[in-house]
């Protein structure tokens, strides 16, 4: 390779480009090497319906260009580390980055949808109590190619082995998306322009950052939104999520409330129930409250058991009858299966445990009071 080639890692890598920086790129590149002009539309075709995984797979381009594409651009998704399997049909990748890092994508079936839940963040740092992602730290934030490049070679995945086509994309992986928003935003213009997946099939999850909430509701498009609650009380809620310090439950719903004036975006609560924690009938209320006020669909989820700590799920009677008071008070809910438990599907274990080093046990403010007792390895 001649010497004044830029470093394979200072090419820019198409897969993080958004449908008009891909244009500008692609135009740019093969005017200048006096192309015609429909050799950027090629490629273009390639990346999105066409599904190449290099350069040299670009048959409709001469050789000579193919060559070239390849100096000058890289077209690189990470590598797969492990495929792991579930009996219920859930898949979960576990994907190798640049540096070492490694992060998770799982794919999800239900009914004739096909979910892809993905990562924004290898790690996360925001060390919600449940959650085993952020034990084991933050790493570092994921680029927009990482984050599409797990979309795109999950979706061939799927396809290749007789799944079917992603039709969803949730932001529900490791890592708070919203702490990412330079890499997040122009990945899910990319999902919806470029790949041509609706945005009203692509949900951004939240912890709730504030500011992320606000930048998405500027948006055009209308990605969904879910709110990890997990609970209706400021205090109780501090308690399982760090963050809710910072951006308050009373903030927080006000954010909300101008989001669902965007109209046309339904609005999700996420409430992970755990045994004698947050799953007290006397919440009730108090969350189809919040739910009304921002016409949400609460998703009530098992809690996921998790290394170190002792907290259970809810029993299946306590999440009826939260799902049946819901329903009461006017708010859609639904109780979700826990998927792919066999193969540590919940966010964060399989990095966790294929990166020990990592993983450090959880700092405990409050050891044994109320949340119950936290266990040795
Ligand atoms: N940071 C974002 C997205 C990642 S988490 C967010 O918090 O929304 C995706 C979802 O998984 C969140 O609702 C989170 O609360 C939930 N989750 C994390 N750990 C869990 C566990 N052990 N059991 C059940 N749900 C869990």
């Amino acid at each position: 390779m001649p010497a004044n080639l830029p470093n394979p890692a200072d090419r820019p890598n198409l897969l993080g480009l958004t449908p008009p920086e891909l244009a500008e790129a692609l135009d740019g590149h093969f005017q200048a090497r006096g192309q015609p002009r429909y050799r950027g539309g090629q490629v273009r075709e390639w990346l999105s319906a066409g599904d190449a995984r290099g350069f040299g797979e670009m048959t409709n381009l001469p050789l000579r260009e193919r060559d070239a594409l390849g100096e000058r651009f890289r077209l690189e998704e990470p590598g797969v580390d492990t495929v792991s399997e579930s009996a219920d049909g859930t898949v979960k990748h576990l994907w190798a980055l640049r540096g070492g890092e490694v992060v998770e994508s799982v794919l999800i079936p239900a009914g004739d949808r096909l979910t892809l839940c993905i990562s924004s963040q290898a790690g996360c740092a925001l060390r919600c109590r449940f959650c085993a992602t952020g034990w084991s730290g933050f790493g570092r934030q994921l680029s927009t190619a990482e984050i599409v490049g797990q979309y795109r070679a999950s979706a061939r995945w799927a396809r290749e082995h007789g799944r079917g086509r992603v039709t969803n994309v949730v932001f529900m992986g490791m890592g708070e998306p919203l702490a990412n928003r330079k890499a997040v935003f122009p990945a899910l213009a990319i999902l919806n322009a470029g790949y041509g997946l609706g945005a009203r099939r692509i949900t951004v999850s939240t912890v709730g950052v504030i500011p992320g909430i606000e930048a998405l509701a500027r948006r055009p498009e209308q990605f969904r939104l879910a709110l990890s609650l997990h609970a209706p009380v400021s205090e109780l809620r501090a308690e399982l999520i760090p963050l809710e310090k910072r951006y308050p439950l009373e903030q927080l719903m006000a954010a909300l409330e101008a989001f669902n004036r965007k109209g046309g975006r339904r609005i999700t609560f996420e409430y992970t129930m755990i045994r004698g924690v947050n799953d007290d009938l006397q919440l009730l209320p108090r969350l189809a409250e919040l739910a009304v006020r921002v016409q949400a669909f609460v998703n009530l989820i098992p809690f996921n058991p998790i290394p170190y700590v002792a907290w259970k799920p809810s029993l299946a009677g306590r999440l009826r009858a939260f799902r049946d008071g819901l329903e009461r008070a006017g708010v859609p809910a639904a109780v979700r299966e826990p998927r792919g438990r066999d193969i540590d599907a919940a966010c964060g274990q399989l990095r966790a445990s294929r990166r020990p080093d990592l993983t450090r046990r959880p700092v405990i403010n409050e050891p044994g009071r109320r949340f119950g007792s936290i266990e040795s390895p």
